[in-house]
This record gives C-alpha cells, sequence and structure tokens, in this order.
C-alpha cells in the first residue's frame, strides 16, 4: 500500500472512531480530500483508494484537474468543492466547473454564480462561510448576519443553501475548539430549522477533526493528514 492510501485508511479510521466516540454514526461525516497545490498523480492515489470528493482552493488550479480527471476513467463520479476564497471575477468558472462552493459571504457572488451556472448542471451547492472566531479574517460574515444572507440565498433557483462552513483560528487546545465548533454547530441547528434543505455543516482540518466532529460537523475538510505537507514554493 502507497502512503496516501496508508494516509486515507488512517484518517477515515480517526474519523469513524471520533464519531464513535460521541455516539455518531461514521457515514454521518464526509471527508473531502483537500488537494490543494498537490499533483494530479497524488489525486490519482486518492482515487484509487476510493475517495472521490475533494477540495480546491485556487479556481484555475482545480478546474485545470477537473478537466483532466474528467478526460479518463477514473475520473468519473468525482466530486469537486470550491473552498477558497471567491473573487467575483473567478465566478463563472467555480459556477460551470465545480459541484459544490463553501465561501459564499456576500449576497452578490451568490447572485453571480446563480446567473451564471450553466443550465445543463444541476444547481451549485453552496456553504454560507461563518467567521466564527477569527477578528483578523475578512473571510465569512458574521452570525448576526446570517439570517439575512440565508433567506436571500435559499431563493436563488441554479444554487441550492445546503449549510454552513467555517475555519476557525488555530487553536492547540481540545476544550477550545470545541466551544468554537459548538457555536457553528448552534447556529447549523437553527438555520436547519427554517431551511429543510440544509444538511451540511463543513468544519474540522487536520488539527481539529476530533473536535469539529464531537460538535457535530457533517463535513471534514482534510489536507495534510492524507497529502502530507504542503509546498507553495514552488
Ligand atoms: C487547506 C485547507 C484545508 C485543509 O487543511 P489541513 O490542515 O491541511 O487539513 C481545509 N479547509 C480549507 C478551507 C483549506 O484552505
Amino acid at each position: 500500500m502507497n502512503t496516501i492510501q496508508q494516509s486515507l485508511q488512517n484518517v477515515r479510521s480517526r474519523i469513524d472512531a471520533a464519531a464513535q466516540g460521541c455516539e455518531r454514526l461514521p457515514e454521518e461525516v464526509v471527508l473531502l480530500a483537500v488537494s490543494k497545490t498537490k499533483p494530479v498523480e497524488a489525486i490519482a492515489e486518492a482515487i484509487a483508494a476510493g475517495q472521490r470528493a475533494f477540495g480546491e482552493n485556487y479556481v484555475q488550479e482545480g478546474v485545470d484537474k477537473i478537466q483532466y480527471f474528467a478526460q479518463r476513467p477514473e475520473g468519473a463520479d468525482l466530486e469537486w468543492h470550491f473552498i477558497g476564497p471567491l473573487q467575483s471575477n473567478k465566478s463563472k468558472l467555480v459556477a460551470e466547473h465545480f459541484a459544490w462552493c463553501h465561501t459564499i459571504d456576500r449576497l452578490r457572488i451568490a447572485q453571480r454564480l446563480n446567473e451564471q451556472r450553466p443550465s445543463g448542471l444541476p444547481p451549485l451547492n453552496v456553504l454560507i462561510q461563518i467567521n466564527i472566531s477569527d477578528e483578523q479574517s475578512k473571510s465569512g460574515i458574521v452570525l448576526s448576519e446570517l439570517p439575512a444572507l440565508a433567506t436571500a440565498v435559499a431563493a436563488l433557483p441554479n444554487i441550492t443553501l445546503r449549510g454552513l462552513m467555517a475555519i476557525p483560528a488555530p487553536e492547540d487546545d481540545y476544550q477550545r475548539q470545541l466551544v468554537v465548533f459548538r457555536k457553528m454547530h448552534d447556529a447549523f441547528l437553527a438555520l436547519k430549522h427554517c431551511s429543510p434543505q440544509v444538511d451540511t455543516l463543513s468544519m474540522g482540518m487536520t488539527d481539529d477533526m476530533v473536535a469539529a466532529i464531537a460538535a457535530g460537523s457533517t463535513m471534514v475538510r482534510i489536507g495534510t493528514a492524507i497529502f502530507g505537507a504542503r509546498d507553495y514554493t514552488q
């Protein structure tokens, strides 16, 4: 077994153990493999190990990989998630190529994705990004803005509001990770209450996935633990 297969298996076991540890079903937690900066060969290894859902942060890099795998037999049924900050001038590529976008933080970008989603494709699945703990970060809305944005986004026909996403400020302490993730889970339950199609809470990365699952995450976004450390110098 190669390294990526082994790492994927380890991550899946950690997800299963974390879910069982809090009396949740392992299948309630989707594993999104974050492949940003990684070559198609690494993604192909993950596909061979059974991984179907991949997350990319940079629009053009993601589109190149989507197009590469679209022409290959092993690329059938892959699900591509855009998880990076989205600028207006790149929204068309996301609308045309991805199945999900996790980083909706303003109505204008949701409207553009809605207008630009090709009619032959199913609606784009979107998550609203919440700035839950990191006051420095400019990504995401504050929770008080959620009801109005969610209502407006949910009304757009070519995108489907599936839930919420957050990238909390880095925090080593498990209990403090939990406090932040629980705030997200409360917001998720409130949103679900008004929008029955909402089913996805995207939170948890390599260093905080166990706390995220304990707090109710339904989708963890894991890069380093699967593909190894990233090299941004190239
Ligand atoms: C890079 C990235 C991840 C993966 O982080 P790791 O710590 O490598 O698991 C998850 N989510 C987002 C939004 C990212 O940009």
